[in-house]
């Protein structure tokens, strides 16, 4: 594709360059910024993340609102931009930054209340309450200086994505599965003060199963062998429950996970396998390696859900699928907190009570919400989840009824359908060959 300076607005033309330049000089910071921060995560290693998005918001903003958008990859190349002139603006970037180590914040508390979790979180969240505020101030006027109603709206419209059919599709998991998981929650004895550990007494408990064994099967039955050389597993104690290292696409996929003790812990780990499966079999290249927060989380929840399908006997299924039912209707929840928080900052701990009390399982601690990395460090996230899980249900229902139980067709189809064309195509297109989102 040849996109000289001509189109160009910017005012020091100088600057200007070649588009492919900047995709791939765009790509070339993706990559590294990505690899730092798995080794930030895993091997505890101090890169200066900051530095990355200095240099992805001085290399992409002058061409914000430059290209007309007419092809799906300059589509692509603008929501990229658009959103890198907010989420990687200095002042931005530096204060996520620094709301996603908690060191800043936690220091001395850690000692002294670290086993009253409730207590711990609701100090933590004090310290960190003035500067999420701030943050979303921030996120908020950058959004509404490029044009867009709010910092919501630029995100969905980047995810492309509609934002009333999400608040419409959150209020009905709301309406349809609160009652129910309400009454799963009092059964299992869940509480707000220790979610997390609670949802681990639902299904079986074990020694550590190896996680490289129980991937190799779900892949085997979906003829998707191939992958074991692609994708590497780590498995640290503690820390983050999940996560996967997009280091190289399609060749270097790094999953993190928990030892496997619990039911929650391999279904967490079907999940990531997910987000490294699209990647490891997408054989685009550019920008169409890249993809957006709803495409990855759908990827991860169909194949969590289709792994259950393929690993779990009868009575695990069932708690699997109590698990997703609390899990999705708490993301609705806070989904739901979070939309109208952006409106109205300053009634967050007011919100707070009136979404989480209307689980009727104690009073959730209003002096909480801020220490949540979804109000900072990935906001306007959770309802992706919500979104992955429709699509989900779609294609295991769309599989089910076109190749029954041979699951080697589902992972052909998936590759094909789902993983090969990575952002070449949106969502909502991918939906469309299994009946569509609404
Ligand atoms: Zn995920």
């Amino acid at each position: 594709m040849t996109f000289g300076c001509k189109p160009c607005q910017m005012p020091h033309r100088s600057q200007c360059m070649e588009i492919e330049e900047l995709e791939s000089r765009y790509m070339e910071l993706f990559w590294r910024q990505k690899r730092s921060q798995w080794e930030n995560y895993v091997d505890e290693a101090h890169h200066d993340l900051c530095a990355y998005d200095e240099q992805i918001f001085a290399l992409l903003c002058p061409y914000q609102g430059v290209l007309e958008g007419g092809t799906r990859w300059e589509k692509v190349l603008n929501a990229i931009i658009n959103r890198s002139c907010v989420d990687s603006h200095p002042r931005v970037a530096q204060l996520r930054n620094r709301l996603d180590d908690r060191d800043n914040y936690a220091g001395d508390i850690e000692s002294i209340d670290k086993r009253d979790h409730i207590r711990f979180r609701q100090l933590l969240s004090g310290r960190m309450r003035e500067e999420v505020l701030q943050l979303m101030q921030e996120r908020q006027r950058l959004a509404r200086r490029l044009g867009y109603g709010s910092y919501p709206e630029l995100v969905l419209w980047a995810e492309e994505l509609d934002l009333e059919p999400v608040r419409a599709s959150l209020l009905d998991q709301i309406k349809r599965r609160l009652p129910i998981a309400t009454g799963l929650a009092k059964d299992y004895g869940v509480r707000w003060s220790s979610w997390s550990e609670d949802l681990a007494s639902i299904g079986y408990h074990s020694a550590s199963a190896d996680p490289v064994r129980l991937v190799a099967v779900v892949l085997e039955r979906l003829g998707l062998d191939r992958l074991n050389a692609a994708i590497s597993i780590a498995v640290k104690e503690q820390g983050i429950w999940g996560y996967v290292g997009v280091v190289s696409v399609p060749d270097d996929i790094r999953i993190l996970v928990r030892p496997i003790t619990d039911l929650q812990q391999e279904l967490t780990l079907y999940h990531e396998l997910g987000h490294a499966s699209a990647h490891a079999l997408n054989k685009e290249a550019g920008i169409f390696k890249t993809w957006t927060s709803s495409h990855d989380e759908a990827m991860a929840v169909v194949m969590e859900r289709i792994a259950a399908l393929i690993a779990l006997d009868d009575a695990q299924r069932k708690a699997a699928q109590e698990l997703w039912l609390l899990e999705d209707t708490r993301c609705a929840t806070s989904a739901l907190f979070e939309l109208e928080l952006w409106d109205k900052p300053d009634k967050a701990e007011e919100l707070y009570l009136h979404y989480y009390g209307a689980w009727d399982i104690g009073a959730p601690p209003a002096g909480v919400w801020a220490a949540d990395s979804f109000r900072s460090v990935d906001p306007v996230y959770i309802q992706n989840y919500i979104v992955a899980a429709r699509v989900a249900d779609l294609t295991i229902a769309f599989l089910q009824d076109k190749f029954a139980d041979d699951f080697g067709e589902w992972g052909r189809w998936l590759a094909e359908n789902y993983y090969a064309d990575g952002r070449r195509r949106s969502l909502a297109e991918k939906c469309a060959l299994v009946g569509g989102l609404r």
